[in-house]
């Protein structure tokens, strides 16, 4: 039968290897969340965040701005943050309210404490396969979540689905570095099918709910569900899981990707407290 590629038990590993590490740091790294409005969705994952950060023993706190906070107000706390050498690392969760640009906030963060790996010095970095960058949380979480299933990579067809800068662009790119033959599908990509139905690893990160059938899929493939719908009052993921899993390996939405987006992240803030080198 196929394996449901649950992101649980490789997550708690990655937070088990955390939680060892800043035992051992004299100073505990700081991880500050920065939250504009009160969009239900993003108050979950933030409370999610932030409670796992703590249980690995990050100190972990919220900077909350009201829904009307101007572009100004958000980049004034970025310039704070960035100051503030007692923040090893921070986020601004996204999405913003409209009234603020998303990139002009991220190019505002300072590279060294951006832990979402979000800026274009990060992703820049990333792409030319330099050390020391800090990658996408999600795309490295799944890249971390294939490994865990002992997935290879090298020389294998992988399709990823959508052409996002948080998740489709930066993951095409991990799996380059990783030998596959990439290709990227997007909205105006011509029978979709075509093309996922060569996949040995298919990537679905478009937000479309239910997008991806089993009539996309290869036979024992090897099916990674990104995306986040809300569907009534359900998440949804962009994959059929019910029948997809019937013909090939697949992650669920929740509990696939999600758990493995916030232990990378708190990696990242170990990280980013090891190379200010004050830690040990
Ligand atoms: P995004 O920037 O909106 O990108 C979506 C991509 O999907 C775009 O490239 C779009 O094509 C493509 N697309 C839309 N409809 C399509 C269709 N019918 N066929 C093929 N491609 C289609 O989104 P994102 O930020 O990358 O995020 C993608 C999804 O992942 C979202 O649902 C998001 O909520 C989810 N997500 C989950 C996690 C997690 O931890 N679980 C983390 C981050 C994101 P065009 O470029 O042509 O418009």
């Amino acid at each position: 039968m196929y394996k449901t590629l649950s992101g649980k038990e490789p997550s708690a590993g990655v937070l088990e290897s955390s939680k060892r590490i800043v035992a051992n740091m004299k100073r505990k790294p700081h991880l500050v969340i920065v939250l504009v409005g009160s969009d239900p969705a993003s108050e979950v994952y933030v409370r999610k965040k932030i409670e796992k950060a703590q249980a690995v023993g990050i100190r972990a706190s919220l900077e909350k701005l009201e829904n009307e906070a101007n572009e100004s107000d958000v980049l004034k706390l970025v310039e704070k943050l960035n100051k503030d050498k007692d923040v090893d690392g921070f986020i601004v969760q996204s999405p913003l309210p409209p009234q603020i640009d998303q990139m002009k906030v991220t190019e505002a963060i300072d590279p060294k404490k951006d832990v979402d790996g979000w800026t274009s010095t990060n992703i820049g970095r990333m792409i030319l396969g330099m050390s020391e960058t800090f990658l996408p949380a999600t795309p490295i979480g799944i890249m971390k979540m294939l490994e865990y299933y002992g997935v290879e990579i090298a020389g294998k067809n992988v399709v990823v689905v959508g052409r996002g800068n948080v998740v489709g662009k930066p993951l095409s790119y991990l799996m380059l570095a990783k030998d596959a033959t990439v290709t990227i599908c997007h909205s105006r990509t011509k029978n979709l099918k075509q093309h996922t139905q060569n996949a040995d690893i298919l990537i679905a990160a478009a937000g479309r709910a239910r997008l991806i059938t089993a009539e996309h899929v290869k036979e024992g493939a090897y099916v990674i569900d990104v995306g986040t719908s809300k569907l009534g009052d359900k998440i949804v993921g962009d994959v059929d899981f019910e029948n997809v899993i019937k013909k090939a390996h697949c992650s669920p939405v929740p509990g696939g990707v999600g758990p493995m987006t916030v232990s990378m992240l708190i990696s990242n803030v170990i990280e980013a407290a090891i190379r200010k080198g004050e830690n040990r």
